[in-house]
């Protein structure tokens, strides 16, 4: 049994793909704000990114395991998973409530690539992390609903086919728990832009392709409901214990990445004629570093591992988003100073990755969210909001 690594074969075969899509082929995206249409064929071909579509659908039916780990080595090499996260950690929400129409219409073609779910559009520029508050309304009227609202930050709405949206269907006057009365659609963007969907997109400190979306009287087939109307909360809630499990692979490969870079040039730089990395006030910073992404590691692996079980794996989930986040940063953090001024040449790559490493503790969900479920949920302190 290999400790530090398992799942071998995705990894090489996911290194593979990614030596072809070295640091200028990602420099060069973030320049003009681009999107790896060619990387994601590449990884859609291999079959990665159908990763947790079951087989019968035609994926490969993967344990979220091995799709973190995907996702992992897309950042460990040098690039950035954002382009392709959210197929793999939308797809709990799909999977355990859409209907059989829906998993057999969207599903298979979602894994040939003929279609991607990359969108999810839940944040709302009034009520952020408090999504009970969201605005968007979407009202029944026959045999449509008809929607209305804006969200922000839906990263990849313009390179997507298909969104999962979040939206109010019963005023939250009218309900009894305010977390009631949200409904999850998946809506078919196709037929949607300019027909009552507007997408803009937002410059941000990284290319993350992500958007303003506003929604004026838009009206999708009501069979884009996912499940019950008025239970879409619970369901998206269902899916982010995948997605915070998910994403913190991410930052365990950023971390990694991080390191090896800081490594290798603290050993090769030379400078009052001796390696910078001679200097504890070098190696110190790197080696914390690398104790913090262990741990944060073992926390990583123990979440996939209770979530596969299908235990309770909220704080665990949590731990790991909040630790791999946190590890990275101070990897991210070794790396640039290292580097000296030379982090800061856009041709090594830190910058970026620095910049990209950073917003994992700002989104999907931020460090003080996480750090108010641990007080509250599972140290049973007061709630504070
Ligand atoms: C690059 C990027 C991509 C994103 N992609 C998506 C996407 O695809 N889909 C999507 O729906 N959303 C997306 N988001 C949104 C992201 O999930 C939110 O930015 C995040 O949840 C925080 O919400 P907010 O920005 O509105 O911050 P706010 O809710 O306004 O919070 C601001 C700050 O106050 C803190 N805060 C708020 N309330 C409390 C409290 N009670 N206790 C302690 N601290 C508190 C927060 O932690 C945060 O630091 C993305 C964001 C970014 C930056």
């Amino acid at each position: 049994m290999n400790l530090d690594e398992d799942h071998l074969d995705i990894r090489e075969g996911v290194r593979r793909i990614c030596a072809d899509y070295p640091g200028s082929y990602w420099r060069e995206l973030d320049e003009r704000e681009g999107y790896p249409s060619e990387f994601v064929k590449a990884m859609t071909q291999a079959g990665f990114l159908s990763a947790l579509i079951p087989e019968v659908y035609g994926g490969s039916g993967l344990p979220l395991r091995a799709a973190g780990v995907i996702l992992e080595e897309i950042h460990a090499c040098g690039g950035n998973a954002s382009a392709t996260h959210a197929q793999m950690y939308t797809m709990g929400t799909v999977l355990r409530h859409g209907s059989e129409a829906q998993k057999n219409e969207y599903l298979p073609q979602i894994a040939s690539g003929q279609l991607r779910l990359q969108a999810f559009g839940v944040t709302e520029p009034s009520s952020g992390t408090d999504t009970t508050k969201l605005k968007t309304r979407a009202v029944k009227e026959g045999d449509h609903y008809v929607i209305n609202g804006q969200k922000i930050w839906t990263s990849r709405a313009l390179f997507s086919d298909l969104m999962l949206l979040l939206a109010r269907t019963t005023p939250i006057e009218q309900v009894t728990k305010k977390t009631e009365g949200l409904s999850v659609f998946l809506i078919d963007m196709r037929g949607a832009v300019g027909n009552g969907m507007t997408i803009r997109p937002i410059k941000a400190m990284i290319n993350h392709n992500t958007t303003e979306v506003f929604f004026d009287n838009l009206r999708i087939p009501a069979n884009s409901l996912i499940g019950e109307e008025g239970k879409g909360l619970r369901y998206i809630m269902d899916g982010m214990n995948a997605e915070r499990i998910l994403v913190s692979h991410e930052s365990i490969g950023d971390a990694k990445w991080f390191i090896k870079t800081a490594t290798k040039y603290a050993n090769e730089r030379v400078i009052f004629d001796r390696p910078i990395g001679k200097n504890q006030g070098i190696q110190f910073p790197i080696a914390k570093a690398y104790a913090q992404t262990q741990a944060a590691e073992l926390m990583v692996r123990k979440s996939s591992a209770i979530f596969e079980e299908g235990l309770p794996c909220g704080e665990f989930a949590n731990l790991s988003k909040l630790l791999s986040a946190e590890a990275a940063w101070e990897a991210a953090e070794a790396c640039l100073q290292t580097h000296g001024g030379f982090g800061y040449a856009r041709e090594y790559d830190i910058e970026r990755k620095w910049r990209e490493a950073r917003v994992q503790r700002t989104a999907p969900i931020s460090t003080n969210l996480i750090l108010s479920y641990l007080a509250e949920h599972v140290l049973g302190l007061p709630r504070s909001y």
